[in-house]
């Protein structure tokens, strides 16, 4: 059985960037507008060797509405399925309190999470996740989708996760 690691995290904070590095190609949609993956998509990835599945979401959003409230449920479905979490966060932003909503939802999970403090995406802003411990999830691995900063070591975390 492949292994599941489900990317869910608030709208825009490059979840679906972070897929796109992890299967090495551009396949997820990736827009500037906020929620634009509406169902969660499955790829197949490799990192050192090993097969997993890595699980898109649309962004989650508390006491979200319609159509916000169908995607938030899925990127609850996917963590349900899921061996091992992504919670993606914008490194430069710090915890919003929809993080900290999110947070409290991947607890009732009881999954393994590893929090990626996206958009990091030079040494120069390392500084700036510290702020991240108060969510409670560990330590914060600062990565840029965007650029692969970070995302070998992130990954080697997600194999020893599974
Ligand atoms: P999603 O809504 O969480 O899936 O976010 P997207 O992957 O669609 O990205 C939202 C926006 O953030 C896009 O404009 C991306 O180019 C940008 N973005 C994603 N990752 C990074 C990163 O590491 N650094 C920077 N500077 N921008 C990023
Ligand atoms: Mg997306």
């Amino acid at each position: 059985v492949v292994p599941v690691v489900a990317v869910v995290g608030r709208p825009n904070v490059g979840k679906s960037t972070l897929v796109n590095r992890i299967i090495g190609r551009r396949q997820a949609v990736v827009e500037d507008v906020p929620g634009v993956t509406r169902d969660r998509i499955a790829y197949d990835a490799t990192w050192s060797g090993r097969r997993f599945t890595v699980v898109d979401t649309g962004g989650w959003e508390p006491d979200a509405r319609d159509r916000a409230a169908r995607i938030a449920a899925q990127a609850e479905n996917a963590v349900a399925t899921a061996d091992v979490v992504l919670f993606v966060v914008d490194g430069m932003v710090g915890p919003t309190d929809v993080d900290e909503a999110a947070v409290r939802m991947l607890r009732r999970g009881g999954k393994p999470v590893l929090l990626v403090a996206n958009k990091i995406d030079s040494s120069r802003q390392e500084p700036e996740v510290a702020s991240l411990w108060s969510l409670g999830l560990g330590e914060p691995y600062p990565v840029s989708a965007l650029h692969g900063r970070g995302s070998g070591d992130l990954l080697d975390a997600v194999l020893a996760a599974l």
